[in-house]
């Protein structure tokens, strides 16, 4: 089952004077229980791409379904239809908790938002989303500037767990945690995914997270998908000139430090998203680009069963 499905989303802010054009032509479809990955340098549209997802940007052209419901249009039934199935965990959980609410008052939160179940059965559910966050319940009275960088992004996922969404939108929800730490999020949350098979889609800068967080990867470029693939297959096998790039950007010091990084500086400025260049918009900073690249825009093809890239090379 296709949890959400993004058509052909353009978005262009800024109308008359000098347009942004955040999203173009972007398609991603998002299936049941599946993790898929966004890569991308900042400005690559990542956000704009959540931000369509979560009903708070209405796309300029192009659909939007969840669920086998069209919710383009911005229209308040739908916003509540959409928070109902689509959760938000941030990338700093201090900022994202409330500083005067307890842990069992933020989590229980969405739960009394959504009007579900009677004070017991939220008493009950929220023990229970603890302990699916592996937090024990003594905790349940601590404030948020109580608890470690760690505890307060489980605090964070049992939240946005805590009315059964369909889908989890996670934004760098590691970056601001230490390395061990990053690892037990990411291995909860993979946990989470063969437990309760809710979909989830993490944007991260940090090719090593995505790494072990998705099972399909998109790779985005001046708001464009690039690049798609399931992720061992892009790993060993990148296609488009800026995924290697981006892996080659990172310095090669042993796959695991290599995967580790950050996204590390790629040859070249990105172009404005006000002044996209022709063609590719990657043939200004492309090493293999050619007549055809700066004139001619590259359409989609497949390279294999799941892999497409969008490159005049692969055409
Ligand atoms: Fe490089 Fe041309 Fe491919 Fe663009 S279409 S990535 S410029 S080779």
């Amino acid at each position: 089952m296709t949890v959400l499905d993004l058509r052909d989303v353009t978005q262009v802010f800024g109308g008359r004077g000098q347009p942004v054009r955040a999203l173009n032509n972007v398609s991603l479809g998002v299936s049941e229980a599946e993790r898929v990955g966004i890569v991308g340098e900042s400005g690559s549209g990542k956000t704009t791409l959540a931000r369509i997802a979560l009903g708070l940007t209405k796309p300029t052209s192009g659909r939007v379904t969840l669920l086998d419901r069209d919710v383009t249009e911005l229209r308040s039934d739908h916003q509540r239809y959409i928070h109902r199935h689509v959760q938000m965990v941030f990338q700093d959980p201090l900022s994202s908790l409330n500083p005067r609410k307890s842990v069992r008052q933020i989590i229980a939160l969405p739960l009394e938002a959504q009007r579900i179940g009677s004070p017991q059965d939220r008493e009950r559910r929220v023990v229970e989303l603890m302990d699916s966050v592996g937090l024990p319940s003594r905790m349940l009275d601590s404030w948020p500037s109580q608890l470690s960088g760690g505890q307060r992004q489980r605090v964070g996922i049992a939240r946005a767990l805590a009315i059964s969404p369909k889908l989890l939108f996670l934004d760098e929800p590691t970056a601001s945690l230490d390395v061990s730490v990053q690892a037990r999020i990411l291995e909860l949350l993979v946990g989470l995914q063969a437990k309760l098979r809710i979909a989830q889609v993490m944007i991260s800068h940090n090719l090593g997270v995505i790494r072990h967080a998705a099972d399909r990867v998109a790779v985005m470029y001046l708001g464009q998908i690039v690049e798609q693939a399931p992720t061992a297959r892009l790993y060993a096998a990148p296609a488009h000139p800026y995924t290697q790039a981006l892996f080659a950007a990172v310095p090669a010091v042993g796959a695991r430090k290599r995967h580790g990084a950050a996204l590390a500086r790629v040859r070249g400025e990105v172009a404005s998203a006000t002044n996209i260049p022709s063609g590719c918009p990657f043939h200004p900073r492309c090493p293999q680009a050619t007549e055809r690249c700066r004139g001619e825009v590259p359409v989609v093809s497949t390279v294999a069963s799941g892999h497409q890239v969008r490159c005049h090379l692969h055409a």
